[in-house]
């Protein structure tokens, strides 16, 4: 087992890895930008070590600060959490070459997975069917045009090196395409660094269902089920929910079957997440596979009883998966709602600034991450997610009314959040029957077309 474990994160995912750690007994480094002294993830761990300015990619996204904290701090393994550099290949390599356990696969899990319409490519090739469309990436309109006639419109353009829902655009007509096609590739070009697009078709009404699996260095891999997060706005996951409702248990079955397969093919290891959409006519298909611990993974751990970051941790020392399939006991229903500094009144811009007061609400079935306190300032520099609320009960009802009444206790003043929001939500006679797809929130929330 490592000694010391560097987190090259911030906010709530790197207090949750320190906890993890901590309960394993092992010393923690935080790394922080200069706005992030007073985060509480600084004052969770062991020792702390400033790597840069305010700026993203002179912190946490900084390779050389990073390695050079750890080598400092002595520590043996790097936890990079999610987001920043947790699906970067080239990370990766440079902690395996400096003899730091990086906690995730490896650099070429990440490669394959990394870009979509060659991670596509790879799952079609073992029988794991992706969303119709391009057989990889398309160089020109002629050859978009093509591939749009053979899929049928509505047509969706996707960047290969996309991610965090962004990098998509919808096209209903040759005309359409023909217009976005080369901007697509240019904003792809300046917000992935790779003008690389592939094409889709744009499935109607379907819903975002994923597993979670686990895989260790000697080839054992096992799912935990599924998460439901088709609950989005502009691609972007708020609420995810597991077991999924009213989804047909032949197709759940199948599901986890082919994530664990997905895993398997490209000899995985660590934690991941392999995202299917699935069609009103219950076809699925294979959308992406994300090599990272998720910010949803807490729904996943309320309904199995284990802790994953810390089974991510075991498998990254080289330890074998402690845990049999067969094992696995699926509990009741939990549900996670992202509380965001967001104002949903104005098209969920995000805002920073001072949280005056905050109520933690508590209870049984009662689980909020976070890293925000009375008086912490939400730099605007860094994502908007201020904590995650999760719910859990015997059965979808009972967890829905403990969140009604956990969304009500939570309170954060100072700034605009998501809560009154999800108060909607699940208010929502829809919501509450399980009528769930990825447009429901502009559909039936915001009453868009
Ligand atoms: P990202 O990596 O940016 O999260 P994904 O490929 O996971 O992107 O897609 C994010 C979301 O975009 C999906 O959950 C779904 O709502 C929507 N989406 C992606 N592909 C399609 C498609 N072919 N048809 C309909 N919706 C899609």
């Amino acid at each position: 087992m490592f000694k010391k474990v560097l987190i090259a994160n911030r906010g709530e995912i790197a207090l949750r890895v320190i906890r993890a750690c901590r309960e394993l007994g092992l010393e923690t480094v935080a790394v922080h930008s200069d706005c992030d002294a007073d985060c509480a993830h600084v004052k969770y761990a062991d020792q702390a070590i400033c790597i840069g300015p305010h700026q993203p990619s002179a912190s946490y996204l900084n390779v050389p600060n990073i390695v050079s904290a750890a080598e400092i701090s002595g520590a043996d393994a790097i936890h990079p959490g999610y987001g920043f550099l947790a699906e970067n290949a080239q990370f990766a390599e440079v902690c395996e070459s400096c003899n730091i356990t990086f906690i995730g696969p490896s650099s070429a899990s990440i490669t394959d997975m990394g870009n979509k319409s060659r991670a596509k490519k790879i799952m079609a090739k073992a029988g794991i069917n992706g969303v119709p469309g391009s057989d990889g990436p398309v160089k020109d309109e002629k050859e978009a045009l093509k591939f749009a006639k053979e899929a049928g419109y509505p047509v969706i353009v996707k960047a290969s090196a996309g991610g965090g829902g962004r990098g998509m655009r919808l096209a209903q007509n040759d005309n359409e395409l023909r217009k976005l096609f080369n901007t697509a590739r240019q904003e792809a070009k300046s917000a992935f660094g790779n003008p690389e697009v592939y094409i889709e078709k744009y499935l109607d009404h379907p819903r975002h269902i994923e597993i979670q699996i686990m895989a260790d260095n000697y080839g054992n891999v096992i799912h935990f089920g599924e998460r439901d997060c088709s609950i989005q706005r502009r691609h972007q996951k708020l609420l995810e929910e597991s077991p999924a409702v009213n989804l047909d248990s032949k197709i759940r079955q199948a599901l986890c079957k082919l994530a664990v397969k997905a895993a398997k093919t490209i000899n995985y290891r660590g934690a991941g997440t392999v995202e299917f959409l699935v069609d009103k006519k219950g076809n699925y298909y294979f959308m992406e596979m994300n090599t990272r611990i998720q910010v949803e993974h807490p729904v996943t751990e309320a309904v199995c009883g284990i802790d994953l970051v810390r089974e991510q941790i075991n498998v990254a020392s080289g330890e074998k998966l402690a845990i049999i399939q067969s094992k696995i006991d699926f509990k009741g229903h939990a549900i996670e709602f992202r509380i965001n500094a967001e104002n949903s009144e104005n098209n969920f811009l995000p805002v920073a600034g001072k949280v005056d007061y905050i109520n933690i609400p508590g209870g049984f079935g009662v689980r909020v991450d976070t890293h925000v306190y009375s008086g912490y300032t939400v730099p605007p520099f860094y994502d908007s997610l201020l904590a995650k609320l999760i719910v859990w009960g015997n059965n979808r009802e009972e967890a829905l009314a403990r969140a009604k009444r956990t969304l009500t206790e939570l309170e954060i003043k100072g700034l605009p959040t998501t809560i009154p929001f999800h108060l909607k939500v699940i208010d929502n006679d829809y919501f509450k029957q399980g009528k769930v797809y990825t447009n429901f929130i502009a559909h039936r929330i915001l009453g868009e077309k």
